[in-house]
């Protein structure tokens, strides 16, 4: 009853605070609400945090701003399913790639995730700190988000546990399996992330030191996450040559742990595999209909992007970081790695044969500004220019990077990566961290699915190719996402939802970036006024997070303008980027 009376006391306060009916009213949208329903014509009005209308407002209905939307579509905001800001974000809270193309809420955590932290887990991110003057004072998950709620960020913010931090944490880059009580300490700091709001636990087993652990240790891991409720996600162990045997190994731990299995990024990877996306669904279908929770997201693109020293194989990684860098240096290692990367995929992915040598690998970062210039070329180029042999062009460049050199891979195939997208349990992930186009995380060049995978599926296979629906692909941003990670109230519009709204132009949306120029320009809103953005960002408290300019209780607006190609830059946002940081109180939560 006092709750009741609580609420009934907030609402009026919030009422006779506005003196209008509603915080914003959005008026004559085409209402995709992400369920995959028919669009229909509504008007959308917002109180508070919250949506509190879809459906006809009169035309005396107040509201303290209306926004006439007459032919564009309204949607929930895009759920990006893997995307790696949890450090971008403490550098550019804006988050300025992901709300240009519409996104207001972003999992992250592939294997490696931002806590539990200690010497060991940050031992390899000496350079990275320094560059960006970060320092780091937390220690577990709920240190990180009260960081970040204290500063803010432009979008909701959500992570999984990485199996590889926990490794990390507990072996360091040890290539052997954990001891019967250093697995125990690795279940704990599991369960004590799932318990401080983890989505689950994830891995990422192309990658040293993650690859080192067998899957009995990561059943050990997931038994743990499930518990709680949590998700097994995984950028599986192979996505070239043996993929179907590491497919083989998620469903495994599914079954075996009890738990759900997210494939991250699902793709076919490599040449010599083109046109088996057919058998990788297939497989997923059959484990679903034996009865395993098993789902998969992608990002819309026939190029990966990862660190260059991921073409290396695991096994010279051990030792982290310097190690591995002083390894490559040693004219034997440098001849045995030669003919490893010329040869078939001995267990481990070989990416330098999956895209055809070094005419598919492109210099997409790098840190040191000394080696700037190699951006935005391939090894095949860079080895022309200096006269040298492309195994030695990507030898030196790790060495000369200190391993901090991003590429693109050009390793999947257009029909591929269609076929994915045709799947109803296909949802969209970034796979990138936020970016921007101004500010510290400008300098890099970056792939261009850091600004445009949801504009290219919207774009490009909704309105250019019908490879999908407007709506089929709305409800793989929303409602598929949110249900698949247990956000009950968002990805859905509908009243008493969170207010994340997207409004675009169905007629304009594209992306922008092309992965030949990797040019920085986020899609969807190029310079034609009527291609806007908006997104409300909620608050967790009701009070005293409020910007003048942007009115509402508990309510940020961002409204990208538009984006001013001539310039590269966007133009101001109506108000200033939301302050809070969002990490509701997910469903999972403080459950133990
Ligand atoms: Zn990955």
């Amino acid at each position: 009853m006092l709750k009741l009376i609580v609420r009934l006391f907030l609402l009026l306060a919030s009422l006779s605070t506005l003196g209008q009916e509603y915080d914003f009213l959005i008026r004559n949208g085409r209402v995709v609400d992400g369920t995959g329903n028919p669009w229909v014509y509504a008007d959308v009005g917002i109180t508070g945090d919250r949506i509190t209308l879809v459906g006809h407002a009169p035309a005396n209905a107040t509201a303290r701003r209306v926004i006439e939307a007459g032919g564009l579509v309204v949607a929930p905001g895009f759920i990006d399913m893997l995307e790696q800001s949890e450090w971008n974000l403490l550098i550019d809270k804006q988050a300025f790639s992901k709300l240009t193309q519409g996104i207001t809420t972003g999992i992250t955590g592939e294997g490696g995730s931002i806590a539990p932290q200690n010497e060991q887990t940050l031992a390899d991110r000496r350079d990275f700190l320094q560059h960006y003057h970060l320092t780091v004072d937390w220690h577990d998950l709920d240190g990180y988000f009260s960081r970040l709620e204290r500063q803010g960020a432009g979008i909701n913010l959500g992570t999984y546990v990485g199996a590889t931090q926990i490794r990390k944490y507990v072996l360091g880059s040890a290539d052997r399996p954990p001891t019967a009580e250093e697995l125990a300490r690795m279940q704990q700091l599991v369960d004590e992330a799932m318990r401080q709001g983890a989505m689950g636990v994830s891995t990422s087993l192309i990658y040293a030191p993650a690859f080192y652990a067998k899957t009995d240790e990561l059943i050990a891991l997931a038994k743990v996450a499930s518990k709680y409720g949590g998700i097994y996600a995984s950028h599986i162990r192979n996505e070239g040559d043996r993929e179907m045997q590491a497919l083989d190994e998620a469903f495994r731990i599914g079954r075996e742990a009890n738990i759900p299995v997210e494939i991250w990024h699902l793709k076919v990877s490599g040449r010599q595999n083109w046109g088996k996306m057919g058998d990788v669904i297939a497989a997923i279908e059959t484990a679903r209909a034996s009865g395993l929770d098993v789902t998969a997201d992608q990002y819309p693109y026939i190029a990966s992007g990862t660190s260059l020293g991921a073409t290396i194989p695991p096994k010279y990684h051990e030792g982290g970081s310097e190690v591995f860098v002083n390894r490559l240096r040693d004219p034997q290692v440098r001849a045995v790695i030669r003919r490893e990367l010329a040869g078939r995929d001995g267990g481990t992915e070989n990416m330098w044969r999956g895209t055809g040598g070094p005419q598919g690998i492109l210099v997409s970062s790098v840190l040191d500004p000394a080696l700037k210039h190699y951006e935005g070329k391939t090894l095949a180029q860079i080895a022309g220019d200096e006269h040298k042999d492309p195994p030695d062009v990507l030898l030196d460049l790790v060495i000369a990077g200190k391993d901090h050199v991003g590429a693109l891979y050009f390793t999947m195939s257009e029909d591929d990566v269609r076929y994915a997208m045709q799947q109803q349990f296909v949802s969209v992930g970034t796979d990138a961290g936020a970016v921007n186009v101004q500010g510290p995380l400008s300098e890099s060049k970056t792939h261009p699915r850091a600004y445009g995978s949801f504009a290219r599926i919207l774009g490009r296979y909704v309105r250019d190719q019908h490879l999908l629906t407007l709506e089929q692909a709305i409800r793989k941003f929303s409602s598929l996402p949110a249900q698949r990670l247990g956000l009950r109230d968002r990805g859905i519009l509908r009243p008493g939802t969170f207010a994340d709204i997207t409004i675009f132009d169905p007629a304009t949306v594209n992306d922008t970036a092309t992965l030949k120029t990797l040019t920085v320009l986020p899609s969807g809103s190029n310079t034609s006024s009527s291609t806007v953005f908006f997104r409300w960002s909620t608050a967790r408290s009701p009070a005293g997070l409020g910007d003048d300019r942007c009115e509402g209780p508990g309510i940020k607006q961002v409204e990208i303008g538009s984006f001013d190609e001539a310039q590269n830059v966007a133009i101001p946002a109506t108000c200033d980027f939301p302050t809070t940081a969002k990490r509701e109180v997910w469903p999972r939560r403080r459950r133990g």
